[in-house]
């Protein structure tokens, strides 16, 4: 898909909209990432705005990733999806939006920018993961291994002993 609008194409007059809609592949906008899904694309659902003094870019962008939950270290997979709401100016006056160069606006670097930003770093199979047993690698999600008990009630025996012999 193209993701290089000519503003003077989308037309000066306030109001006026066109919609950017579509897959692109993420080595297309430079994208090399081990978290994206291979062979699957990224999607773009964009609208453009046209306003007195530049365009406004609204919409999505989503992307599939997998990774390692880093708890129990299964497999993860779900979509990133970025909201976009971004203003593109012919003469910058506002510090947070972006230049229009030569009535051509670039979409790349939002895109890109937009997946990179939205990728886990350290995603989790579920909130409350209950990660890997410290002692024998059982995956605490699933089975409830002898290991785990025993160590720590001794550990908070001897703190209620501590504790008793503190007391006044
Ligand atoms: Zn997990
Ligand atoms: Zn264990």
């Amino acid at each position: 898909m193209r993701l290089l609008v000519n503003t003077a194409e989308l037309g000066r007059v306030a109001g006026t909209q066109r919609d950017i809609v579509g897959d692109v592949d993420p080595s297309e906008i430079g994208i090399v990432d081990d978290r994206l899904t291979p062979d699957v694309p990224i999607h773009v659902a964009l609208q453009l705005e046209s306003v007195n003094d530049g365009v406004i870019v609204t919409g999505t962008v989503a992307a599939q990733w997998r990774g390692q939950c880093r708890r129990c270290l299964e497999p993860v997979a779900d979509v990133a999806t970025a909201v976009i709401d971004e203003r593109y100016q012919y003469t910058v006056t506002d510090p947070d939006a972006f230049q229009i160069d030569h009535d051509h606006l670039d979409l790349v670097p939002l895109v890109r920018e937009a997946v990179l930003l939205e990728l886990p770093d350290a995603p989790l199979c579920r909130p409350d993961c209950a990660g890997l047993c410290e002692t024998c690698g059982a995956n605490r999600n699933d089975t409830i291994c002898s290991c785990v008990a025993e160590p720590v009630d001794v550990r908070w025996g001897a703190l209620d002993e501590l504790r008793r012999t503190l007391e006044p």
